[in-house]
């Protein structure tokens, strides 16, 4: 039997560190530990929610489920040849830690993601990307149980539909499964991705001469430290909404009207509009409320300098919404899990 703890505070187990409650809190280790926690059919009538890193959620009031903490750990790897790799990580592995193990042993292809906060099991859900690069392109499978029947299902890169920050586990398969491990597909001979612009210029900044693996991930470690406000001093979830996508009609009315608007074309025609771009247009970046805000240097991440409530964040999130939507006609959409 493993142990439930009750009202407990999951304050710690999240990036934005705002005070919050669970009814009822567990860990799993292993799939034995979770299918004792699964067969337990009176907890499993509680709302359930999956806890990885916790760096993609807000919580605005007190949690009444059960919030159940992924540490499946475990790196393996399950087939190679001369030029590709199929490397398994459970998880509950941190998701940096898994892309330094790739650079040090020279497996190319999540370099560009480095030092994105939380852990390799919560990295399909929402597709997590950064610098031109997203899982989708070095996915191979994963692993998931299914909580009404505690059967394991393996979902190949097809099935999991993966978009723009959006998997089928955000979407039609909602709260149905948890993923136990992730199988990638990585390269020994890499092609490398430096189309994004900043990495580039950082390149030069360094000196690098031969492009290799590890000098991408240093590249994209050295910006992300530059501009991103570090979660361990200040709380964030990251970007607090997506990139809007809008069609190339209402770009062209958009663009007549703000010359200046950030925008990139995206293969099907449709417009992908920087949502930092028009946040900090509209003048919030760097404005603060107390103990929470906009961060100065980039207007998607909203932040917890202390004290604050989920709540606030959640209402100053609306705030921006309601400026873009009547300033710019773009419904903004949150990327941050709200519970
Ligand atoms: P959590 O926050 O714990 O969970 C997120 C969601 O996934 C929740 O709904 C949860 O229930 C569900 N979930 C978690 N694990 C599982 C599981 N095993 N099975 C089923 N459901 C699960 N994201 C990007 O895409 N690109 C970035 O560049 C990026 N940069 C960031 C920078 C900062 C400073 C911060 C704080 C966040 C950033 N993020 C970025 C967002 C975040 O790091 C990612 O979305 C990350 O994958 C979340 O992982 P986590 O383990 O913390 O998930
Ligand atoms: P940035 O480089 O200032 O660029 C602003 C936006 O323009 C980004 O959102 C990015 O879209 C888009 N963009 C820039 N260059 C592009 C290119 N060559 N092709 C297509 N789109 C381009 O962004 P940033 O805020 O510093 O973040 C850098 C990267 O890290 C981005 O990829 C961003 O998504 C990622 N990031 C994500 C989070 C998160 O929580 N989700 C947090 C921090 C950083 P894309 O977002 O689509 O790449």
């Amino acid at each position: 039997m493993i142990a439930i703890e009750k009202n407990k505070s999951i304050k710690k187990y999240t990036t934005f560190g705002v005070p919050v409650l669970a009814k009822y809190f567990t860990q799993f280790s292993d799939l034995k530990e979770l299918k004792s926690v699964l067969s337990d059919k009176k907890l499993m009538e509680e709302e359930l929610l999956i806890l990885g890193g916790g760096s993609n959620l807000l919580f605005t009031k007190n949690f009444e489920g059960l919030v159940l903490k992924n540490n499946i750990k475990g790196i393996s790897i399950e087939e190679e040849n001369d030029s590709e790799v199929l490397i398994r990580s459970g998880a509950g592995e941190n998701w940096h830690e898994f892309v330094m193990y790739c650079v040090d042993n020279d497996f190319a292809g999540v370099e560009n993601l480095s030092l994105i906060p939380g852990n390799v099991g919560a990295s399909p859900m929402q597709n997590i990307g950064a610098y031109g690069v997203e899982i989708k392109d070095v996915f191979h499978s994963l692993e998931a149980i299914e909580i009404k029947t505690g059967k394991l299902r393996v979902f190949d890169k097809e099935e999991c539909n993966f978009g723009y920050r959006e998997s089928v586990f955000k979407n039609s398969q909602k709260n149905e499964f948890i993923i136990t491990s992730v199988v990638f597909k990585l390269y020994k001979t890499p092609t490398f991705n430096v189309s994004y612009g900043a990495i580039g210029s950082e390149l030069k900044k360094m000196k690098v001469e031969n492009i290799t693996i590890k000098a991408i991930s240093d590249a994209v470690i050295n910006i992300r430290q530059r501009k991103l406000p570090d979660p361990k001093k200040i709380g964030n979830a990251g970007s607090f909404f997506k990139n809007p996508v809008i069609s190339a009609e209402q770009f062209e009315d958009l663009k007549l009207r703000f010359p200046q608007m950030s925008y990139y074309k995206l293969p099907s025609g449709e417009m992908k509009i920087a949502a930092g771009w028009l946040i900090d247009y509209l003048g919030w970046k760097g404005t603060r409320k107390g103990d929470y805000g906009v961060h100065k240097n980039q207007a998607l991440v909203l932040v917890n300098y202390g004290e604050s409530e989920g709540k606030d964040i959640y209402d100053l999130s609306s705030l921006i919404m309601k400026s873009v939507l009547k300033n710019f006609q773009i419904t903004l959409e949150r990327e941050v899990n709200i519970f």
